[in-house]
């Protein structure tokens, strides 16, 4: 049925028509806490952009991370700042990297609380792609094996979710494969549905030289390109 049979304005003309066919309703339980964190101890960088917002050491992530649990935020994401970057961000899938320290630490310190680990290499390669580079590109089959290895670390550390937001494609299937190969065939993957600005790029210093992350990440007016 089409206009002007159909009228979609009839369920929106009063507050009370509006609450009764809401289909979305945002509440606590919905929430992700995002954290980033740093080496170091009694760290809290504040980052000017997002005021509120702080890179943390991990004994700081670990009371941030009591202080949701006690609000009743049922998860935090972990995002992670290395000591030292390199060209394949190997400290992405050190056994000792950043990220997998903190979720050791925040899962023998904080009871029933998610442990989502962001899984990609941007934060850890010295030029900020999040990707291995061969001949100024982003080689997307070659990064599929380091994701795949730095979702199978934070597994190991301990993670609940492991959620990739490298925008590789066959990235999820290649995750899949190492955590069930290595008895992980419980764990999630959380993938994120999109990817338009990176806020974290905010967050997470990073240079994009020499090419632009707008090669693989998505774009704004054509959806179905990711
Ligand atoms: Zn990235």
């Amino acid at each position: 049925m089409y206009f002007p049979k159909y009228r979609l304005r009839r369920l929106r003309r009063n507050a009370t028509l509006r609450r009764l066919v809401r289909e979305t309703r945002l509440a606590k339980d919905d929430l992700i806490y995002p954290l980033f964190a740093v080496p170091g101890v009694s760290v809290r960088n504040p980052v000017p952009s997002m005021p509120g917002v702080f890179q943390l050491s991990v004994d700081e992530l670990v009371h941030e991370a009591l202080e949701a649990k006690a609000l009743g935020i049922p998860a935090i994401l972990l995002f992670g700042i290395p000591e030292a970057k390199d060209e394949v961000g190997s400290g992405a899938y050190a056994q000792d990297g950043i990220v997998q320290r903190a979720v050791q630490e925040v899962k023998s310190r904080v009871s029933d609380l998610l442990v989502i680990t962001d899984v990609c290499l941007c934060e850890y390669t010295s030029h900020g792609h999040c990707g291995v580079l061969r001949g100024g590109e982003v080689e997307n089959d070659a990064t599929l094996e380091l994701l795949a290895r730095t979702a199978l670390s934070h597994a190991r550390a301990g993670a609940d979710v492991v959620a990739p937001s490298d925008m590789m494609d066959g990235r999820v299937a290649a995750i899949r494969g190492a955590l069930d190969e290595n008895g992980f065939s419980q764990l999630p993957i959380m993938a994120y549905a999109a990817k338009f600005a990176a806020p974290t790029r905010w967050i997470l210093p990073t240079v994009t030289r020499p090419c632009e992350k707008s090669d693989w990440t998505s774009r704004k007016g054509r959806i179905s390109s990711w």
